[in-house]
């Protein structure tokens, strides 16, 4: 259901919209003739101009490890998962707010990942990323989404929108693409550190509750609130700020903020109570929205 030969006919040029056809291992606008290569199946939509405002977005520090650092990471990381990657972690609204979304889906319905990373919800979730994680199935970019008008039935779009350069326009791009009638769930941080991990993309954006609705304002709402609690965000923070305070070299500090926030990890179990509290949308660590895009719009 989302090999390239099936996507191909909802598939369009990211520059001006107009059909795609295959000629050998590249793909060709029939507009303004535009090609874009395909590798291993997979293929890249993305124009000059994306390619430049990428650039621009680029960490501008990645980490550079040698082979040996980068060997002791991975050891260390087994040892020592990050604490934000572990389930533990997680709220009842994290563990459970996408499958319950993904599962009101009939089998036949086209869904869209939008900034899948390496994620796979299944053959009807077309997995859309600007890079080549696993599973990825189109490398794009959100601004442009190399997709006909009104081709998908839901779109999933999680902690990503705080990665875009421009995430309004991210947003009219999603809701073109959605049919009518059709569902968004998007999630994005609030009280979360700076982060960056691949390198292809910054990060730029935080979003309190109501910013979130307000960037979906086009979409009617069907629920919204906090994904992440409150206690996650003094974990986030204060296991940083305790590792700042020991020091500032960039693989030592990323392992003792993995400790120190495992060591803070029982604040996790005080969120199901101060979820409750009106004011803990003032410093909760992520929100979600769900949307339905009007039939009548
Ligand atoms: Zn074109």
């Amino acid at each position: 259901m989302k090999d390239l030969d099936s996507l191909l006919p909802i598939l369009c040029c990211p520059s001006c919209q107009g059909k795609l056809k295959k000629e050998g291992n590249n793909l060709i606008c029939l507009d303004c003739n535009q090609s874009f290569p395909i590798q291993n199946g997979i293929p890249f939509l993305q124009d000059k101009e994306s390619q430049v405002m990428l650039e621009k977005g680029k960490d501008e520090s990645p980490r550079k490890l040698g082979r040996l650092m980068s060997l002791l990471r991975n050891m260390i990381s087994r040892l020592l998962p990050h604490p934000f990657d572990s389930p533990w972690m997680l709220s009842k609204k994290e563990k459970e707010g996408l499958p319950n979304f993904l599962s009101k889906f009939n089998p036949l319905s086209l869904i869209l990942n939008l900034g899948s990373g390496t994620k796979d919800y299944g053959d009807n979730v077309v997995n859309l990323d600007i890079d080549t994680f696993e599973n990825v199935n189109i490398v794009s970019d959100g601004h442009k989404i190399p997709f006909c008008d009104e081709v998908f039935d839901g779109i999933i779009c999680c902690a990503v929108l705080e990665h875009v350069n421009n995430p309004y326009k991210v947003v009219s791009e999603m809701y073109r693409v959605l049919k009518k009638g059709g569902y968004i769930f998007s999630s994005v941080p609030f009280i979360y550190g700076f982060h960056s991990s691949t390198g292809t993309h910054q990060d730029f954006t935080r979003l309190t509750q109501f910013g979130l609705q307000e960037l979906f304002s086009s979409f009617e709402k069907i629920e919204t609130g906090q994904a992440g609690g409150v206690s996650i965000s003094v974990i986030s923070i204060l296991s940083e700020y305790l590792a700042l305070l020991v020091t500032g070299k960039d693989i030592l500090h990323w392992r003792l903020q993995c400790f120190f926030a495992w060591l803070l990890f029982p604040l996790r179990l005080l969120d199901p109570i101060l979820a409750k509290r009106n004011k803990s949308h003032r410093i909760a660590s992520s929100f979600y929205f769900i949307g339905k895009k009007l039939e009548d719009k």
